[in-house]
């Protein structure tokens, strides 16, 4: 039987990608999204939940009673929840408080256990996600800690999956590929194959305004004057994870969090691609970029497109919400400007 499976396991992979037509025009070079949000978890995150999980049954470590311990913004848990059902491992999971209501539903529709922890204090606060959760697998007998911003398994779940299906679709074609980092893990493991293939491709790192890693890979040095709130999730940080490797990557921009969401709004109006605030960030990253520049129309770029818009619907899909931001100088607002159509009202 074709196309039929198991378990939901079974597809994760394998996503397709999109030629943009309309977002990236005034680039020479021939732009694809690949879109993650077609895993069964409807993001990137489904590949390292997966391949930790199997790594760790593989060395002995789990059995019927496991507990698999996570901190996660919301994407990492909805695949370590899945993972832990179609296993029958428990699941407990430690978020920031900026995961939106309908994120922690879906993570306990899931059956995960969720603790919420304050985003405002250092990664090093015993309140802070990562101390909570590598607190509760202390004390958790029988359990495994995912750790993905530290385990070189997340590196090595993308380059096995992310980067050979890259290369695969654009037949070796790819010169320039762009991700959001959080963790790092997508953007180092598919870089370290890609460039495997091909030292010349180029990789560029989209990082957040208020996070570290930009400065950290120029300089060497955590700026903590770096750090400060915002509002994109996923993305950026306020501590250098190990799961990012810095010398896979040529170049990082920076975006704010008022360009990122126009820009998500903008793909959704012109691609009919729904995505998830990072899917508007890594897509400002690369026109940002191209102002600095050139790309030749044989360039070939790769952009990971990480979850799914449905995830963002108070959130940056919310014109509410975007005003209340101060979100408002708006092409979203206008869709005759957007399309130059004529609208019937
Ligand atoms: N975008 C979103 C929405 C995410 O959840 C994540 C993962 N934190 C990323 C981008 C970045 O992926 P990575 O952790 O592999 O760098």
């Amino acid at each position: 039987m074709k196309n039929v499976y198991d378990n939901i396991l079974g597809l994760v992979g394998h996503t397709p990608m999109v030629r943009l037509n309309r977002v990236t025009a005034e680039i020479a070079a021939t732009v694809y999204a690949k879109l993650e949000s077609c895993n069964p978890g409807h993001s990137t995150k489904d590949r390292i939940a997966i391949h930790i999980i199997e790594n760790a049954e593989k060395k002995g470590l789990l059995n019927k009673d496991s507990v698999i311990v996570e901190t996660t913004s919301g994407n990492t848990g909805f695949s370590v929840a899945m993972v832990c059902i179609i296993k029958g491992y428990k699941c407990i999971l430690a978020v920031s408080d900026k995961t939106k209501a309908e994120k922690i539903a879906y993570l306990k529709a899931l059956g995960a256990k969720v603790y919420v922890c304050p985003s405002s204090v250092p990664a090093d606060d015993p309140r802070s996600y990562y101390e909570v959760a590598k607190r509760i697998a202390r004390e958790t007998p029988n359990s495994v800690y995912i750790n993905q911003y530290f385990n070189e398994l997340n590196i090595d779940a993308h380059y096995r999956t992310t980067g050979p299906e890259i290369w695969e679709q654009t037949e070796g074609k790819i010169t320039h590929i762009f991700a959001c980092t959080g963790t790092g893990g997508t953007l180092s493991g598919s870089a370290k194959y890609l460039k495997e293939q091909n030292p010349d491709i180029k990789v560029i790192g989209v990082d957040a305004d208020g996070s570290v890693l930009k400065g950290y890979h120029e300089t060497g040095v955590l700026n903590k004057n770096d750090i400060h709130p915002y509002q994109i999730e996923g993305m950026g940080k306020n501590l250098i994870p190990s799961a990012l490797l810095f010398d896979k990557i040529d170049e990082f921009v920076k975006v704010n969090d008022e360009m990122a969401a126009y820009r998500t709004r903008e793909i959704a109006l012109k691609e009919a691609i729904m995505g998830g605030y990072t899917t508007g960030a890594v897509t400002q990253g690369l026109l940002q970029y191209a102002n600095s520049h050139e790309f030749k129309e044989s360039d070939v770029v790769v952009l990971i497109y990480p979850d799914h818009g449905s995830r963002y619907m108070t959130k940056v899909y919310s014109d509410q919400w975007m005003a209340e931001q101060g979100f408002v100088n708006n092409c979203v607002h206008n869709y005759e400007e957007v399309f130059k159509t004529e609208f019937v009202k």
